[in-house]
């Protein structure tokens, strides 16, 4: 079955919002036993493909869709990278474009993650459309049109193509290994906090936001955390689950024209932790693991924020001993060469002016009943939210990922600077208890 259809007619068309949802992809298969589904779909748009793996994902799935695309004569050519840790950088980029054949008018990606990013960049510069052939639900990038890259040494979002097609495969998604299932359900996870913040910016700041767009994501992640214990029982229904979770949460992004239907502030510990390990080696582990282990971090946020309650001489006085400079250096000692950007972004931005905090603050104060029901509503319980991820066997804690308490507390402290977005920590900055909040959770 094609889900887009179903998506379209539950969501699809003019919005209550003010905008019109589509569905960016033509075809997203997910089931169990369908690759024999993939010339058709490839003969929607050309004759001969040319087919993307790695050696992992060409076990688990390249040499069989290869099998079928040669059956039906349309296998024009392949490359299967050799590293074991595959960098979506420009050596990768490179030998990828350097092996293309360029008689092929089509491209298969099998893989996810960094072979995702890597295939839409070559869609991109080939203007050949591409079908992502999914190997594991470890994130939720598949339904986008951005690349996550790193160039120069720097993590950035490429604007790429998206697929037109999505295949997943559930009898061997099933199999892929515990790790990227965990990290794909903590993608989900961070959904939590995504859609919090989304409402709360709503309420602040008049930010757009889009109920129907909100719900779909919600009742996704409601399904994945109902099947968080048969995921890592490889059940298969439980992985179709987070399979479309994932692909729902990009659509909605699309849907919505934002991130914010799908990240947040958990999100943002995670890139602080990516552009550290870039730039100073520090650890970074899976996207998805980094997120679903800072949700419950943010969690635990949330749950300090409900028992504030904003008052005014603190906020002001706070930001009047705010210090421009000494923020600049520290995020530059902090992250390096990222943190260019971050500065650049304030000064377009001048959050941090004293003059639009007054507006925002006055706006918090009169909402907040407003904004702690919201917090309610979306966030769950920390105890609730350890059960979850003991299902999936993800216990860890950011000290076990490699990050000591000082630097997580630094990490959160960052996440307010990393995008124009806002979100808790910025929230806290508003009411001059970030640092309080910090040197309490991150004792
Ligand atoms: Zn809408
Ligand atoms: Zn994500």
């Amino acid at each position: 079955m094609n889900l887009k259809e179903q998506i379209e007619r539950e969501y699809g068309g003019m919005c209550e919002c003010g905008k019109e949802h589509g569905v960016i992809l033509e075809d997203i298969r997910i089931g169990s036993h369908i690759l024999e589904e993939i010339p058709d779909l490839v003969r929607k748009h050309g004759s001969s493909a040319f087919l993307v793996s790695d050696r992992n994902t060409y076990k688990a799935a390249g040499k069989e869709v290869a099998r079928i695309l040669e059956k039906a004569g349309m296998l024009g050519g392949s490359w299967c990278f050799p590293q074991d840790k595959l960098e979506p950088d420009e050596k990768a980029a490179g030998s990828l474009l350097m092996h293309f054949d360029n008689s092929c008018d089509y491209i298969v990606v099998v893989g996810s993650g960094t072979l995702n990013d890597l295939g839409k960049l070559a869609s991109a510069v080939t203007g050949r459309p591409f079908m992502i052939v999914g190997t594991a639900p470890s994130m939720d990038g598949f339904a986008s049109a951005t690349s996550s890259v790193i160039r120069d040494g720097l993590k950035i979002s490429l604007s790429t193509t998206a697929p037109v097609a999505f295949v997943a495969d559930t009898s061997i998604m099933k199999d892929a290994p515990a790790r990227l299932l965990q990290a794909g359900i903590g993608d989900m996870f961070a959904k939590y906090i995504s859609i919090c913040e989304w409402r709360i910016s709503h309420v602040i700041n008049d930010e757009y936001y889009c109920p129907k767009v909100a719900g779909l994501v919600r009742n996704a992640l409601k399904r994945c955390a109902d099947n968080a214990g048969a995921l890592m029982q490889r059940d298969e229904e439980a992985v179709a689950a987070v399979t479309e979770g994932l692909v729902y949460a990009g659509l909605a992004m699309a849907m919505a024209g934002v991130s914010r239907p799908a990240s947040g502030m958990e999100h943002y510990f995670s890139h602080v932790w990516d552009m550290r390990g870039e730039e100073f080696k520090t650890p970074a582990d899976y996207h998805g693991i980094q997120c679903g282990i800072a949700t419950g971090t943010c969690i635990r946020i949330y749950d300090r924020i409900r028992q504030l309650t904003p008052d005014y001489q603190t906020a002001a006085s706070y930001v009047e001993a705010f210090s421009w400079e000494a923020w600049k250096q520290e995020l530059k000692d902090f992250l390096g060469k990222s943190a260019d950007a971050m500065i650049a972004l304030e000064e377009k931005e001048q959050k941090y002016n004293p003059a639009t905090h007054k507006a925002r603050f006055e706006r918090i104060a009169d909402h907040w009943q407003e904004i702690l029901s919201i917090i309610e509503e979306e966030v769950p319980s920390a105890e609730e939210y350890d059960r979850l991820m003991k299902e999936i066997g993800l216990q860890e804690s950011f000290e076990d990922l490699g990050h000591s308490v000082a630097e997580t507390r630094k990490t959160f402290y960052a996440t307010k600077d990393i995008r124009d977005k806002y979100i808790g920590s910025r929230l806290l900055w508003d009411l001059g208890m970030l640092e309080k909040v910090g040197e309490e959770i991150f004792a």
